[in-house]
């Protein structure tokens, strides 16, 4: 009789009864939009990184667009953003009007590789900053990249959306960028549905995305409900705030990264014994590293992906792809001319990579099932 394994979702958050008790006693007080909670939230999350500000926001998304406005890049000003990221890293820049510079990565890591940064910066006497994706959660050489930003006068900003946990060689995002913009988007490792904040020890900036996100007003609601007096608008903000309703949700999550990521751990490390057995590829951590394990990815061989894609979906597996690379996207390819072959590694990535389930919520079953399949599927297609 042939088995029929269950449906295996590709993420289940674990928002529980600590955070439904949260929401509710959030929903009995005064506050719904960026009041009080949210300043707990901005307190508890920048003494994560030991940093001096941290600001909330709608997306990760709307603090990469406000710290790029925040310093005062738009219109003749170029950003170098790796190819191999999700499109929000580089549409961001396009939203200010600056040009994107894409850049290859490491072909063992998927990390934006520093040897071309530094050689784009010292063609291009025009970038004002790179974006360095910690991408599936393991950090991007910020050491190297910090000497190499001084050398160059460029603003670091590190696009941490997968990395709330990881470090490396002692450092946590934000600490050696000059900002770090996280998201709590429905399958991030926090989440609150949709949200977002951005850590830096910059004052200046803190104060201009304080004041960005909600309109460029000179007081907030919640400075305006303790007594009111006129206010103004300095500059024409925006509409990015992140709410009481979203930062409610977000505090006790605050308390149990260790054990969530203790849990993604172990299943990422049954995944790459596993896989490393039957010599299925996947990137390489580097020593002195605490991967923040967002994402859990396979280079399995050239030809294969799509065909495993299709058939662990069959098998009832939650997969995903992360990602086809930027500059190919069909927006990217009209607008700007860009083809197969500019960015080889990160195109070779966006060719093998699949994304298995990781999650704490996993069971030990599930993983093994995932295990199984992926396996079988490879023994298959490696005899065909
Ligand atoms: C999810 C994600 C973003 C965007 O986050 P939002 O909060 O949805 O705006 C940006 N960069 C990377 C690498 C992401 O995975």
């Amino acid at each position: 009789m042939k088995h029929q394994p269950s449906k295996i979702d590709f993420f289940r958050h674990s928002l529980g009864e600590t955070e439904k008790a949260a929401l509710a006693a959030a929903l009995d007080s005064l506050f719904l939009t960026t009041g009080p909670q949210t300043r707990v939230f901005e307190e508890t999350f920048a003494a994560l990184f030991g940093a001096r500000h941290c600001v909330g926001l709608s997306s990760c998304t709307a603090g990469l667009f406000l710290t790029l406005k925040g310093w005062g890049i738009g219109q003749g000003d170029k950003v170098i953003v790796p190819a191999m990221t999700f499109v929000a890293t580089a549409n961001a820049v396009l939203h200010t009007g600056a040009e994107v510079i894409f850049c290859d990565v490491d072909p063992r890591t998927g990390l934006i590789d520093l040897d071309q940064v530094a050689d784009l910066l010292w063609r291009n006497r025009t970038i004002r900053a790179i974006i360095p994706v910690h991408l599936y959660g393991h950090m991007v050489d910020m050491k190297r990249l910090r000497a190499i930003a001084d050398h160059y006068q460029v603003r670091i900003l590190e696009d941490a959306a997968h990395c709330i946990e990881g470090e490396r060689d002692g450092i946590k995002p934000s600490q050696l960028g000059d900002a770090a913009a996280f998201s709590f988007y429905a399958t991030k490792n926090i989440t609150c549905g949709d949200g977002g904040a951005v850590v830096t020890s910059d004052s200046e900036l803190a104060r201009y995305l304080d004041r960005g996100r909600l309109h460029g007003l000179t007081r907030s609601a919640l400075e305006r409900h303790t007594r009111y007096e006129h206010w103004d608008m300095d500059f024409p903000g925006y509409k990015a705030n992140l709410t009481d309703l979203q930062a409610a949700l977000l505090i006790p999550q605050l308390g149990t990264i260790p054990e969530r990521l203790a849990r993604r751990e172990q299943i990422a490390r049954r995944y790459e014994e596993t896989f490393s057995e039957a010599g299925i590829a996947f990137p390489v951590t580097e020593p002195g590293t605490i991967h923040a394990r967002h994402l859990f990815t396979i280079w399995p061989e050239p030809g294969f992906r799509d065909e495993l894609l299709n058939r662990l979906q069959a098998d009832g597996i939650g997969v995903a792809v992360n990602y086809r690379p930027v500059h190919l996207m069909n927006f990217y390819r009209r607008c700007y001319g860009y083809t197969e072959g500019m960015f080889p590694v990160a195109e070779e990535i966006g060719r093998r990579t699949l994304t298995l389930p990781l999650y704490p919520g996993l069971t030990d079953s599930e993983v093994t099932q995932v295990c199984n399949a992926v396996l079988r599927h490879i023994r298959q297609l490696r005899k065909k």
